[in-house]
């Protein structure tokens, strides 16, 4: 609008002045070399001003015949450039979509026409993770670390390539790294604290466990739950090493954190006959066992009364028993202390009790086994025939690869896993073959938890 004023004023001025000029007109001689120009005022000016603009024109057209191979550049970078960032999205589009073939292509594309290897390295990274081509995938990974803007990024692929490949020692180093570059990031502190619990190193793991506390990444209930269990595991590395009084602090501290956790109480009642901390380890047991009645807690509280005669135990067991009321464990652990003790009767009663509330396999087995005691083979036979076809008993399994652990560790013996062991019923494939293998008397010692 402004500019069609502005050009309306200039043609205004130019026909006043040309009218101006025919109304005023005038004669003009120009002698010059010989020559007599005889012409007009008007004409003169107009020459002039025609000149002027043919000169101006000539110019505009020199410049731009100049300047035309750098502004064919440039529209042929910018339009190289469009394509490349086409290409980079249908790439994503493509790994979005899971087709490894055509993100490959797209990002070969966007490679040759970005020329910026930072935009379409990470694409070519992901779309040879993709396809399964680990070497390319990690040589892309490998190229990223050079670029400080893309370094993160191929420290976290390179990471979970080394963990899918199970190179814990290179997966622990990168994990290292990343949390130099980023120390706040979720992952990279969830993935640290496994690989150095997994790699033993309680203390190390302790730290991380602590920053990923503070950065809310890790809940206050879980952290407490990790926690117990690395001073569970720097328990056994003392004891391992003949330093029983720390074993007992770390178990201890283990305990005070998780109150209901069966390893941390079992774990004192192992320490304490070699450091005179029984009566500490009976309480600390009965405390847990008041919400956990556990086989193993039975156990290692019977193991603590040790110097007492069968009758006495009995009666201790009964004490224990009447601390979690009507509890299976509470029942066989009674009807094992009066086996002992040849109180058959009192044994028969209390596994009846405890078949009639979970009849499995391990409490048809310890009724046969009364029954041997009894010098009954019927009935002997007849409760190991119910034990074949009753339901299998809780175990100590691994949640994360499903191995049956013999007892309660911090980490996985079969896949490394850190506090995966749990106790549960085993997989399905598991339980067939426990039903497989005898399990006479036996069956009424429970697994140990220390
Ligand atoms: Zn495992």
């Amino acid at each position: 609008m402004k500019q069609a004023l502005w050009y309306l004023i200039k043609v205004a001025v130019l026909v006043a002045v040309a009218l101006w000029l025919i109304d005023h007109d005038g004669a003009v001689v120009i002698t010059w070399q010989g020559y007599i120009v005889n012409t007009s005022v008007a004409v003169l000016v107009f020459g002039i001003v025609a000149a002027a603009l043919i000169l101006a024109l000539a110019v505009r057209l020199w410049r731009g015949l100049v300047h035309l191979p750098r502004t064919v550049g440039e529209w042929r970078r910018s339009s190289r450039r469009e394509r490349g960032y086409q290409a980079l999205t249908q790439g994503m589009v493509a790994l979005a979509a899971g087709d490894p073939s055509a993100a490959r292509k797209h990002a070969r594309e966007a490679d040759q026409l970005l020329r910026d290897p930072p935009l379409s390295l990470l694409l070519s990274a992901q779309a040879a993770q993709l396809a399964g081509d680990d070497p390319a995938a990690q040589s892309y990974f490998t190229r990223m670390l050079a670029e400080p803007e893309t370094e993160f990024l191929g420290v976290r692929g390179l990471l979970s390539q080394a963990v899918k490949a199970g190179r814990r020692v290179e997966a622990l180093e990168l994990a290292r790294r990343a949390h130099g570059l980023r120390p706040q990031a979720p992952w990279v502190l969830t993935t640290l604290f496994e690989l150095e619990a997994r790699a033993g190193h309680w203390q190390a793991a302790e730290t991380v466990l602590h920053q990923a506390l503070r950065a809310g990444v890790v809940a206050a209930a879980e952290g407490r739950q990790r926690r117990a269990v690395l001073l569970l595991a720097q328990s056994w590395e003392a004891e391992s090493q003949g330093r029983w009084d720390e074993a007992w602090t770390h178990a201890a501290a283990a305990h005070d954190l998780a109150p209901g956790s069966v390893p941390a109480a079992a774990r004192l009642a192992a320490i304490a006959p070699r450091i005179d901390k029984v009566r500490a380890a009976v309480k600390a047991v009965e405390r847990t066992w008041r919400t956990d009645p556990h086989p193993a807690l039975a156990e290692a509280y019977q193991a603590l009364g040790g110097g007492i005669d069968a009758p006495a135990q009995v009666k201790r067991m009964q004490r224990l028993a009447a601390l979690a009321a009507d509890s299976v464990e509470g029942l066989v652990a009674v009807a094992r202390a009066a086996l002992t003790a040849g109180q058959v009767a009192l044994a028969e009663d209390s596994l009846k009790r405890a078949v009639n509330m979970a009849p499995t396999r391990r409490l048809y087995h310890a009724l046969a086994a009364v029954m041997d005691a009894r010098h009954d083979a019927v009935a002997a036979a007849d409760y190991r025939t119910q034990a074949a076809g009753a339901a299998p008993d809780p175990v100590w399994v691994c949640g994360s690869c499903g191995t049956v652990a013999p007892d309660w560790r911090p980490l996985c013996g079969h896949c490394g896993g850190f506090d995966t062991v749990e106790w549960r019923l085993p997989d399905a494939q598991a339980g067939a073959s426990l039903i497989a293998s005898p399990v006479p008397m036996a069956e009424l010692q429970p697994v140990s938890a220390a």
